[in-house]
């Protein structure tokens, strides 16, 4: 019998050299928590762990007959303002630790946008690249079937990530629903198909919300030279559903996209990439890397290019304390969960380089699910303008929140370290959308109380 895990590992090894997720999680925690007027040590370890860890592993007969073994992993980080709400993911370096920490970072996002979800995530480690469809199909049965009445429209509600896509909420609907028949179940996944009770806009959500996040951003921040996406020059690493979809949308609003990657390496054309052709060259050969008539380049040097905007949307640590020194952006948009590694945002911040943090930046996703769970319960069907003029008036809150926050922090910060004379931890955004993200989660911990 294989072990995908062990047989994959290695050949991605190099793809998120970084510190250890729980390690990233207490420093970003810890950060805020310095930001608090009131410090509670217990609050703190109450909310930097998980409330409950799944780990399944299962056997899936392969194409070939052979069986291989599986493992997946379904995390509650936190149940507080409602019911668990987190990705699937997919991917060959997948472990418990790493889950773990994207279900806390969807505890944040859903407190911070005022959405009534807590903090899930979850995912099997597998390379869907060297898998066929038959394959996924038979891993995300097996998996739904394993995690049984742990998810559920009011328990825990699944949604895609990284190498899931609407097929893959396809088959987890389907899968719950033969476990539950006789009830509405279409709201236990989110990011379905559209003809399965998915919302219009929910494919586009992740990166229009990015959008929406970064013009606000740009009108409330005086950043030199970027005073609107009109010819700002962007860099945009991954080429998935959040990072072709923000391409598309960046160049409608005006900006030009210099550069766009996927796992094998980038695309620089000065004057902007002819988006159609690279979408095209994609679907023929798997990869953007080759198109005619842009210069090829690796994903570490896509990430040093000279921009206006960089918006990481692949994978978590590509800007770490090795290459932060060296990014020439004025501005990082996190359009993935966790680009930067705490070093990194120290580097960034102390540059004088704003970073929009990804509880912040790639909500859309998760405010649209919201926005799918309300259709599915109430069974309606709203239209695409609808869903984002709702959209956009939650992300241009959410950034109005976490800017006038810091604005605060910062003159509070000055004040003290004034007195002090220490200028080093000066707050940044994502101290700040954390610090309005855990206000509110420790109010409604006070208000709920602690159980018995
Ligand atoms: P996806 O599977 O659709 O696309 C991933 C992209 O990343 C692909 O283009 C792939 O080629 C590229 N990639 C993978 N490894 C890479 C590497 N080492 N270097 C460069 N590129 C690489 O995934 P997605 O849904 O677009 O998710 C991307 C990120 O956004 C993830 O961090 C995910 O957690 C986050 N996110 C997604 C959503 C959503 O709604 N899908 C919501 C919030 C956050």
């Amino acid at each position: 019998m294989k072990d995908p895990k062990k047989n994959k590992a290695e050949l991605v090894a190099s793809e998120t050299k970084g510190p250890e997720p729980t390690e990233i999680l207490h420093t970003h925690l810890q950060r805020a928590f310095d930001c608090l007027q009131e410090r509670d040590g217990e609050l703190f370890a109450f909310l930097s762990q998980p409330k409950r860890i799944i780990t399944v592993n299962f056997p899936v007969e392969m194409d070939d007959g052979s069986l291989s073994m599986f493992h997946g992993y379904r995390v509650i980080h936190n149940r507080l303002l409602g019911p668990g709400k987190g990705g699937i993911r997919f991917h060959p370096q997948l472990t418990c630790d790493e889950v773990c920490r994207l279900a806390a970072l969807m505890t944040w996002k859903s407190a911070l946008i005022d959405v009534p979800f807590g903090g899930a995530k979850g995912g099997v480690t597998c390379d869907t690249k060297t898998l066929s469809e038959n394959e996924l199909r038979h891993i995300t049965r097996r998996f739904i079937t394993e995690l049984g009445d742990d998810i559920g429209p009011n328990t825990d509600i699944p949604a895609p990530d990284l190498y899931t896509n609407e097929q893959t909420m396809a088959w987890v609907y389907d899968t719950y629903d033969i476990m539950h028949p006789g009830r509405n179940n279409l709201p236990a996944v989110t990011g379905k198909p559209l003809e399965l009770g998915g919302s219009l806009g929910r494919y586009e959500a992740t990166g229009r919300g990015c959008l929406y996040a970064t013009e606000r951003f740009l009108t409330r921040a005086d950043i030199p030279g970027l005073k609107s996406l009109q010819g700002a020059r962007v860099v945009i690493q991954g080429f998935g559903n959040v990072g072709s979809v923000a391409a598309w949308l960046f160049q409608e609003a005006g900006a030009v996209i210099l550069a766009v990657s996927d796992t094998q390496g980038g695309i620089f054309h000065e004057k902007g990439i002819d988006l159609k052709a690279a979408t095209e060259f994609k679907q023929a050969h798997g990869t953007l890397v080759g198109l005619p008539e842009t210069r090829s380049i690796t994903n570490d040097d896509l990430l040093l290019l000279d921009c206006d905007i960089l918006i990481p949307a692949a994978l978590d640590n590509q800007i770490r304390e090795d290459n932060a020194e060296k990014i020439c952006a004025k501005l990082v948009v996190e359009a993935a969960n966790g680009p930067a590694t705490p070093k990194a945002d120290h580097i960034l911040n102390r540059r004088g380089i704003p970073l929009l943090p990804d509880i912040l930046a790639n909500a859309g996703g998760v405010m649209v699910s919201y926005f799918e769970w309300v259709q599915n319960i109430e069974n309606e069907k709203w239209d695409l303008d609808e869903v984002n003029d709702k959209l956009k008036v939650k992300m241009h809150h959410g950034v109005d929140v976490v800017f006038d926050r810091w604005r605060n922090l910062v003159s509070r910060f000055t004040t003290a370290a004034d007195q002090k004379g220490d200028q080093d931890e000066y707050p940044d955004l994502r101290t700040a959308a954390l610090v309005v993200a855990i206000e509110r989660l420790a109010r409604v911990t006070r208000e709920r109380g602690i159980w018995p």
